[in-house]
């Protein structure tokens, strides 16, 4: 062992940067309303903890995957500065605005198995993040009904997107359970 890592330290700062100004001034739906980078930084930090993964591009396309959609970040700027590789795994990332949310909700199970296997897993760590958001953090003025359709679809999606990362994948299912208990625990309260 050399002790040197290939991971470009450098680039992944520069996303961190980059994304931390798109998506300034946005927050989480959840009561705590969390500023909105938390996310990213946490779909790349499971990632590189759980997915055992350290391929600069993948962590750096996970911290910016949600710029093209939630932001006025292009594809042109994304490429610029960081690459096609990086570009086209964002791209894959990111649903198409124009359609309805049902559509593309449903459009998420039916692609899933076509993305590369990176965006595979930035898709899971993405749902990881989220689930573990709905059972700490739930969208604010979301009824019970509301999250557990939000949980069965989020389980469909991953189901379809599995078979890229068996660590990451036992980490959704832990993570899932781990919900369904705190959702399940709080509607015997209200
Ligand atoms: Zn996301």
């Amino acid at each position: 062992m050399s002790g040197k890592s290939d991971t470009d330290i450098p680039k992944i700062f520069a996303a961190l940067k980059f994304a931390a100004e798109k998506h300034k001034g946005q927050h989480r739906k959840g009561k705590d309303a969390a500023p909105y980078i938390n996310h990213p930084i946490e779909v790349a930090e499971i990632l590189a903890r759980v997915g055992g993964i350290s391929d600069t591009d993948i962590l750096v396309a996970a911290i910016l995957h949600d710029t093209l959609e939630d932001t006025h970040t292009t594809a042109d700027e994304l490429r610029t500065i960081f690459g096609d590789n990086v570009m086209s795994m964002v791209k894959e990332c990111t649903d198409d605005k124009e359609l309805p949310k049902t559509e593309r909700k449903r459009l998420q199970i039916e692609h899933a198995k076509d993305k590369s296997a990176a965006a595979r897993q930035i898709k899971i760590a993405d749902k990881i993040s989220n689930m573990a958001s709905m059972g700490s953090a739930p969208p604010v003025g979301w009824p019970h009904e509301r999250i557990l359709q939000y949980i069965a679809w989020s389980e469909k999606v991953v189901q379809e997107l599995s078979g890229v990362n068996q660590r990451l994948e036992d980490f959704y299912s832990r993570v899932l359970e781990q919900t369904q208990k705190q959702v399940s625990g709080k509607q015997g309260k209200s």
